[in-house]
């Protein structure tokens, strides 16, 4: 078993899952599900697992972006993605369980999981922090990927080398003043992904990893820093190597990892 509090598997891997770059075919054969996949990071993991040949399913809130990433695959020519609406804030069981059926009727199996969709909630001090958005952003974040990851591990189970990725944050590991329910959610999620990646590495073929993306330009990030210029951050599209490397097979074996995306800044 991988030391969970081992950090990156050697310096030499940590620079290659960096710069992975995968070709047409990496991900050929493998159903990938990317979770909020209609904007930021979502959107550039989405594309790119299906540019290396991934069949997708994006899973995301606003129908209208989701077809707009539909569209953009297969203008790309690459295998047809499936749209797959969820609110993650107001889905129910039934709708949770309609998303595994489709899969598992659609594909049979999932060999990747990428939970990237994520609210900020608001900044504030703990003594004042709202909490009808506490209970959002615990529920967005952290409820609503344990309960998707539950419902799609007979699909993942099916696989003969699956991949979930919990996408985690700076805070998550270095709590800082009024980042409140973000950062617990984050500090949550690497808890979840530590505990599935234990219960799952003996008996399954299901690796379970977490990756910060570090400062990247979105409209989350620029939630959290409006004073700040967007073109001194890095694209989406520049952190994607560290998710298609934990999609794709040459990560097999890696389980329990808290990984960057990006080198320290
Ligand atoms: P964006 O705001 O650009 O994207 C967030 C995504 O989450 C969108 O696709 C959004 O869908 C989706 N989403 C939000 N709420 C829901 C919901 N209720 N149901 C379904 N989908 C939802 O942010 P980023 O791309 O930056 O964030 C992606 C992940 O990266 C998050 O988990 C974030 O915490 C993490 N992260 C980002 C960093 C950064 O600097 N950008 C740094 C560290 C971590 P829609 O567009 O339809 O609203």
């Amino acid at each position: 078993m991988n030391d969970p509090s081992a950090g990156p598997p050697g310096a030499t891997a940590a620079a290659a899952y960096r710069e992975f770059r995968g070709g047409p075919e990496t991900l050929a054969n493998r159903v990938v599900a990317v979770t909020g996949a209609g904007d930021g990071i979502g959107r550039a993991v989405a594309l790119a697992a299906a540019g290396c040949g991934a069949q997708v399913v994006l899973v995301g809130r606003t129908v209208r972006k989701l077809e707009a990433v539909h569209e953009r695959i297969i203008a790309l020519g690459r295998a047809e993605p499936t749209i797959a609406p969820l609110d993650l804030e107001r889905a129910l069981a039934r709708d949770y369980d309609q998303l595994a059926d489709a899969v598992l009727q659609r594909y049979g199996r999932l060999d990747g999981l990428a939970h990237i969709a994520g609210i900020l909630g608001s900044l504030a001090p703990i003594e004042h922090y709202d909490v009808p958005t506490w209970y959002r952003v615990l529920h967005v974040n952290l409820t609503a990927a344990f309960a998707l990851t539950q419902v799609l591990l007979p699909a993942l189970r099916a696989s003969s080398d699956a991949s979930v990725i919990f996408t985690s944050s700076g805070v998550a590991r270095r709590p800082r003043a009024y980042w409140g329910a973000y950062a617990v959610s984050k500090a949550g999620t690497e808890a979840l992904s530590q505990v599935l990646a234990q219960e799952l590495e003996a008996s399954t073929a299901v690796r379970v990893n977490t990756l910060n993306p570090g400062p990247v330009r979105t409209r989350l990030r620029m939630q959290a820093y409006p004073a700040e210029d967007p073109e001194t951050l890095p694209t989406p599209e520049s952190i994607v190597p560290a998710y298609l490397w934990l999609l794709s097979a040459a990560s097999r074996g890696i389980t329990g990892q808290s990984l960057d995306c990006q080198a320290a800044r």
